[in-house]
């Protein structure tokens, strides 16, 4: 596919409102950094969407060719149960709830998480970065702020002062809020005898002594402001400005304004040139989150425990349904929309197989080695534009009917188009989509490796005649197709690389 039209990339910028084109800072490099969760309770389906949301961008700029440095963050402390400034931590809430300590309460969701991560097959991050680990970055930021005029020092905790910088700097631009307008809908929060204005926000705060979650600095025992962690850690490992930010809608207000606002006054550069943001899952109208209790886990999503699920769907299934969306579109959740992904998703796999195991026609028609080259150009088109998944897999579904005629002898495909179709298919289906077969995700590799085992055997009969190149032919094949052998004492082992 090397003569196929690769860019140019069109995604929406929050921050314009327009698709515009990616050009990024550095090519082929891509800073890339996604808010992370807040270990403190069980991933919900609609945290794994957005998760889901920037998998596909991740896998798509790799499969543009970019080298992505992704860094996607474990919020392990800061983030207070009211969103903003008020209210105990979340997770040192949690820890009183279950009797652990905040790090352990840390450890447990984070280790579910990543669990929950694999099981959708979404990617790991080139870097995931803890808040707690980052405290002598997040101090460094605070003093920045307070020597450039915009953080105020108050009763031991530091507020970054909205008014002042909202003078000289577009305060609102990324969430299209005005300041005067936010000022009158901002109740009285905690901290109101601190804080000069209601709309400032903490950046460093003084804790209480039972606080079990706190640090020096030069302000007294605190913690960092929920906001700051991911400027600190977007700015260590990817520069003061970065290619794209992405995180979910609900994000946008207060969380990423704040975080362009403590770039700028800290290191006077926007920090972020393309911001994204995935939508929301809802159910019945309304966003899943926990505490509207509409939000289920994967647990009860596979095995269909829970009031909302008629039956247990497949991780698979799921991730499908996903990104069968726009993700700037919402996305709500039913039993027959989950129905309909469910069998689209068994008759692309099924063509999947068929496709494999298609041999070239002798009286191929050379019309439809264009036509695969057409499917595979209407792909790259969707997904350019704005990673429109929906519209890339109906072009899918437009090859499965044209592998499912081929099969039934009413095509007549040559070995070019076939093997087109192939690295098309698989390219879209498992590289970009990141769907997997069943067998696959249960990690059940029996027939592989009954199979292996006999081109080890191959491998050793053709040593043992000392017939070497058939012997490191057998290898670099099998190396090839991503199945390393490794000789040891005990005799030849394997794994995937
Ligand atoms: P949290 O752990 O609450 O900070 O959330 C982690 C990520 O999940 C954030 O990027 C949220 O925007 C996102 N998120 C939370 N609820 C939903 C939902 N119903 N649909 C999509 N994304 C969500
Ligand atoms: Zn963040």
């Amino acid at each position: 596919m090397s003569n196929l039209q690769k860019g140019p990339l069109y995604l929406t910028n929050t921050l314009t409102r327009k698709k515009e084109e990616f050009i990024p800072l550095r090519p082929p490099h891509v800073g890339l950094y996604v808010c992370g969760p807040t270990v403190y309770s069980d991933v919900h389906l609609g945290n794994v969407r957005t998760f889901t949301t920037f998998d596909l961008l991740y896998r798509w700029l790799m499969h543009l060719g970019y080298k992505v440095r992704y860094v996607r963050n474990i919020t392990d402390v800061g983030h207070l149960v009211g969103d903003v400034d008020e209210g105990e931590d979340k997770i040192a809430k949690r820890a009183r709830l279950e009797q652990l300590e905040p790090m352990e309460i840390v450890q447990k969701y984070t280790n579910g998480f990543h669990d929950v991560m694999r099981l959708f097959n979404v990617l790991s991050p080139s870097i995931e970065p803890t808040a707690t680990g980052h405290l002598i970055e997040q101090i460094e930021m605070v003093k920045r702020i307070i020597e450039s005029g915009y953080g105020y020092e108050a009763n031991g905790s530091v507020y970054f002062d909205v008014p002042k910088y909202a003078q000289k700097h577009a305060y609102g631009e990324l969430s299209g809020r005005k300041i005067d307008e936010l000022i009158t809908n901002t109740r009285d929060t905690e901290g109101m005898d601190e804080k000069r204005s209601p709309l400032d926000f903490a950046i460093w705060k003084r804790a209480e002594a039972q606080h079990l979650m706190k640090w020096p600095s030069p302000w007294g025992e605190g913690f960092p402001g929920w906001h700051l962690e991911c400027s600190a850690m977007s700015t260590k490992y990817l520069g003061q400005t970065f290619d794209i930010h992405g995180g979910g809608m609900d994000l946008k207000f207060p969380h990423h304004e704040c975080e362009i606002a403590q770039s700028v006054a800290a290191d006077g550069h926007a920090p972020v040139r393309y911001w994204m943001h995935g939508n929301m899952l809802t159910v019945n109208g309304r966003k899943m989150a926990k505490s509207e209790g509409n939000g289920f886990t994967p647990e009860e999503l596979l095995t269909g425990n829970h009031k909302l699920l008629e039956k247990g769907y497949s991780a698979m299934t799921v991730r499908f349904f996903m990104l069968q969306c726009h993700y700037a579109s919402t996305l709500d959740f039913s039993n027959a929309a989950m129905q309909a992904s469910e069998k689209g998703l068994e008759r692309l796999m099924a063509a999947m197989g068929t496709l494999e195991k298609l041999r070239p026609a002798t009286n191929a028609d050379p019309g439809q080695d264009e036509a695969v080259r057409g499917l595979a150009q209407r792909c790259h088109t969707a997904m350019n534009d704005d990673l429109n998944s929906p519209v890339m897999i109906a072009e899918l579904f437009e090859a499965v009917r044209l592998i499912n005629s081929a099969n039934d002898g009413k095509v007549a495909l040559g070995a070019t188009a076939i093997e087109e179709l192939r690295s098309l298919m698989n390219a879209m289906v498992f590289d970009v989509l990141g769907l997997r077969t069943e067998a696959a995700a249960a990690g059940d590799d029996t027939a592989l490796d009954g199979l292996v085992q006999e081109f080890i055997r191959m491998r050793a009969e053709a040593k043992a005649r000392k017939d070497f190149a058939a012997s490191d032919r057998v290898r670099d094949q099998l190396a090839a197709l991503g199945i390393v052998l490794k000789d040891t004492k005990e005799g030849t082992t394997w794994q995937r690389a």
